[in-house]
Order: C-alpha cells, then structure tokens, then sequence
C-alpha cells in the first residue's frame, strides 16, 4: 500500500538539506549510554550519572521517528551507544528499523553478538564495526579495565566465518597500542576485513589521556615504516575515513581524522542520543530534544518540519560547530553521543 504521507513529504520536502547543500541521508543512533567496557577514552570507571529507564527514547518511539526520517530521504541507521547490544531485547528494535531503512549498520564492542548474529542479519542488520584495539589480552584489559578480549576476538570470528561485513575501529593511543599498527594492518592481508585507525578524541572523563592523541600524519608515518608501498584507495562515498590499501592485500585500512576534521565537507550524518537529542554533528552540544514533543503525541508533518529546518541550520564543519556551541575543549562521554 501505498504511504501517502511519505509521498507527500517527498514532493513536499524531497530531502534533508543543510545551508551548504549537503544531504543529512544517515542516522547515528545511540540506543542507550550503558556499556560492558570502561574504555579508558570514553568513560571513567565509576561515578557515571546514566541515564534512567523513563528518560530513554522507548523502541516505539524510536520507530516512530525514524519512520519521519525515512520519508524523509535518511536510508541508513548505524545502532550505536554505548553498548547498543546491552540496550534489553535490541532485535525487536531492529526488526523495526528493517522495515523503514535500506541499509543498516553496528558499531559494537562484539562481547554480546554472537548469540544473536543471525537473528539481526536476517532483519537486514548486515553491517558491522567492531572496536578492538589491540591484539593483546593484557592490553585489552588496561584499556578497557575489562577482561573481555575472547568475547570481542569471538564476535570477530563469527563476523569473518559469515562473510559479514566488518571493519575494525582501532583507537590510537600513543605509547599503549601503536606499536600494533602493523599487526592490524598485517590482519587485512588474508582476510576480506576494513582496519580503521581512529584519532583519539578529549572527553571529559577520558583521565586526561589526550596528549596521547596520535594525528592521521603520524599513524600513516608509522604504517609506512612496516608496509611502504601502502597507497591511497577509492574509499567509499560520504566516508569518515581516508582510505589505504597494501598492494595484494584482500582488505583495506582507513585513518579516521576524528579529532582534525578534514572530511567534514562530505558529512552526511544526523545523529540522535539515548535521550532523544538530535545532533548535526559529534561535536555538537545544542540539539532539539525530541523525547517530550514524541510524548506530548507530536504529528508526523509537524515531527518532518522541525527536522527539516534544524538540518538547514547544520554548521560547515566541526570546528565551526565546536567554536559557536562549545565554550572550551569539553565534550560529553561518547556514549552519550554515539561515536
Ligand atoms: N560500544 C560500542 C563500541 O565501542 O564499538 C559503540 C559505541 S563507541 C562510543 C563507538 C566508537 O567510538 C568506538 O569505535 C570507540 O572506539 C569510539 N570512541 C569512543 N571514545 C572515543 C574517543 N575519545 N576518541 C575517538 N573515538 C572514540
Ligand atoms: Fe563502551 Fe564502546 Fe565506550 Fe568502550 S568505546 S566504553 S565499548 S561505549
């Protein structure tokens, strides 16, 4: 049957828009701020104020939302959180989001997926990265403050064994995991898998670890010292890594300038936390605060125009978003934004 009111909003609206012509076509969605890890540059070991249970968006809210995102032209959701496989009966949340996007993506930690692998693939949910970042069980520990490496090593397994999708999000850390930088590299070589080596963001609560902070520069300098001949790929479109590939080698390896913001100009992503902000950008402080108009029964036309002129409003980049809603360097834990 056909959805008039999605029809409608086409011709309407067409699609979500922002002042430098850019196209909002991807959610980042963080289905809560609760986690199995304490990785040492996203969350302090205690003290963390989560969110209650009535302050969460619920699934049904969540769908109803992203149905408005949907006509709205957004064709791809990446679950995230926190631990989005913490969040309680998380299939049923996806099976929903398979009836409205055309692509779905997770970025996870693993420990919980394996179990429910299949289940989630068969909704459509044939996408995922998984954070690792290192290769060693005693670092992992250090890093997260877990002993949860087998439960990662496992989920990546199951990922690879099903020809799934996956990529690796390696955070880089100066003087705990770049030395690794290689090994990770090394992985890609036999296996159909993506490396990507992230800049490490400050938060808040990261116990003040960013002089740790390692530029895109100095990882491909430190790539290159094992693998020279590693050459610039076609990445994919809209993507937030630049992309590199060692001759011969089956899988690629991306740099994620998180921290120097050089991809901004192709960003396409909304993001949308636990709590029901929406956000143009990671670096974001000032969003719309969905929750209590999705409770007060706010309507579809009036849900797709709100979105649509916060969209319009979207800064050029994240340093300008950083310099007109931030005052200093602080942001909130990842977790509550979806990293
Ligand atoms: N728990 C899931 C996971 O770790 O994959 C999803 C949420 S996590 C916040 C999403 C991504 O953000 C992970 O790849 C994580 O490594 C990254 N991340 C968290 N804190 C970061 C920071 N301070 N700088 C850069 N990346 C960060
Ligand atoms: Fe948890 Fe992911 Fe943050 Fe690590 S990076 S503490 S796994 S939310």
């Amino acid at each position: 049957m056909i959805n008039v009111t999605a029809v409608l909003h086409y011709y309407l609206y067409n699609v979500l828009k922002d002042k430098h012509n850019r196209q909002s076509t991807y959610l980042r969605l963080a289905v809560t701020d609760r986690c199995n890890l304490r990785c040492r540059y996203c969350m302090p070991e205690e003290g963390i104020d989560f969110a209650a249970r009535k302050e969460l968006l619920t699934y049904e809210e969540i769908i109803y939302l992203c149905g408005v995102l949907g006509e709205l032209g957004v064709n791809k959701v990446r679950l995230t959180g926190g631990e989005p496989l913490s969040r309680k009966g998380l299939p049923r949340l996806v099976e929903g989001l398979g009836h409205i996007f055309p692509k779905m993506a997770m970025t996870t930690n693993g420990i919980l997926l394996p179990p429910v692998l299949d289940e989630l693939v068969g909704y459509g949910l044939d996408h995922y990265n998984l954070s690792l970042d290192t290769l060693h069980e005693d670092r992992f520990f250090q890093i997260t403050r877990r002993d949860e490496f087998g439960g990662t090593w496992n989920a990546l397994e199951a990922l690879l064994e099903r020809g799934i999708k996956t990529k690796i999000n390696v955070v880089v850390l100066k003087g705990t995991n770049d030395d690794e930088l290689g090994d990770f590299v090394a992985l890609t070589k036999d296996r159909k898998l993506d490396v990507r080596f992230i800049e490490a963001m400050p938060f808040n609560d990261d116990d003040g670890n960013h002089h740790l902070y390692l530029s895109h520069g100095d990882m491909l300098a430190n790539i290159q010292q094992r693998f020279p001949d590693i050459e610039p790929d076609r990445g994919e479109a809209n993507s937030s890594s630049v992309a590199y590939r060692v001759p011969g080698f089956l899988g690629t390896v991306g740099i994620i300038p998180a921290f120097s913001r050089s991809l901004c100009g192709s960003c396409n992503r909304l993001r949308l936390t636990p709590k029901g902000t929406m956000l143009n950008c990671l670096y974001s402080t000032k969003g719309i605060e969905l929750l209590p108009l999705l409770r007060q029964g706010i309507g579809r036309q009036d849900l797709a125009d709100l979105i649509t002129d916060f969209v319009l409003g979207k800064h050029k980049d994240g340093h300008e978003t950083q310099r007109l809603e931030q005052s200093g360097n602080i942001f909130a834990s990842m977790t509550s934004i979806g990293g």
